[in-house]
């Protein structure tokens, strides 16, 4: 039996639509979380909600590996667009993911994990490939996947895919003041969220494979919690849903 796929997002919203397709899913609870385990074409899966944050993400990685003994973790749900060009409804692959708000400088340079020698902990090129082809057959066709009238009001006509660096924190960005500083600071980060980079971390300690695929629902801006709220009930499950369903359907079973 090959080992579990675990599935994971932040919020109930990123994942719903998921959970409702798993057909002989069974609940267990852990660590105050519930894991639904279960199949998906074919594959074993451990899907959870891991809540916001770096540590709610890094204890959830670590149960799963611990007690369900997932042989890879994926990550999606939602982000915040930093770069030019990384638009709302657009989709991030994450090459590598660092900690933004970590700093034990001068003792180690800045954004570096101590005492492991990295700040950026990529992610499995082969996953992050597997799901930058199925997302991008996904965005050819906004229209097929959300509807006109979704597609319209958040005017996401030609939503591209972008692979790069993906940055984490404690810290929801929702000021221009803060995302130009991210921007200036770390000039090559496409996106900012809140919990990729902790599972990075988890899952290189294990030796895991991992990937992480957010869609953008806001700029990181000034207008960051009216659009996010909006995406993340309208769009982001949708999102999630048809990602993680036609990589899966794409992936041979063994
Ligand atoms: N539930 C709250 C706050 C959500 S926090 C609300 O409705 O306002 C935002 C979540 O989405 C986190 O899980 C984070 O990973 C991601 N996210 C989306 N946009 C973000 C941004 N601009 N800054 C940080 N995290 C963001």
């Amino acid at each position: 039996m090959r080992a579990p796929i675990a599935i994971v997002a932040a919020m109930q919203e990123e994942l719903g639509a998921l959970l409702a397709v798993m057909p002989d899913e069974k609940k267990v609870r852990a660590a105050g979380r519930e894991f639904w385990v279960g199949h998906l074409h074919g594959h074993a899966v451990v899907a959870v909600l891991s809540r916001i944050g770096k540590v709610a993400a890094a204890t959830t990685a670590t149960v799963l590996l611990e007690r369900f003994g997932v042989g890879a973790i994926v990550f999606t749900g939602v982000a915040g667009g930093l770069a030019p060009g990384v638009e709302v409804g657009d989709v991030v692959v994450a090459s590598r993911l660092l900690q933004h708000d970590l700093d034990a400088s001068p003792i180690f340079p800045r954004y570096e994990v101590p005492l492991t020698g990295h700040a950026r902990f990529a992610t499995d090129t082969a996953l992050s490939d597997a799901l930058a082809d199925v997302a991008a057959d996904l965005l050819r066709d906004p229209v097929a996947l959300l509807g006109q009238i979704v597609v319209n009001d958040f005017g996401l006509a030609a939503p591209s895919v972008h692979r790069g660096l993906v940055v984490s924190g404690d810290r929801f960005v929702s000021s221009e003041a803060e995302s130009a500083a991210l921007r200036r600071d770390l000039p090559d980060a496409l996106a900012v969220e809140m919990e990729g980079a902790a599972v990075a971390q988890v899952c290189h300690d294990y030796g895991v494979p991992f990937a992480a695929v957010r869609t953008i629902s806001d700029r990181a801006d000034d207008a960051a919690h009216g659009d996010f709220t909006r995406f993340a009930a309208v769009v982001a499950s949708r999102y999630s849903q048809a990602l993680v369903n036609a990589w899966l359907a794409r992936t041979p079973a063994t």
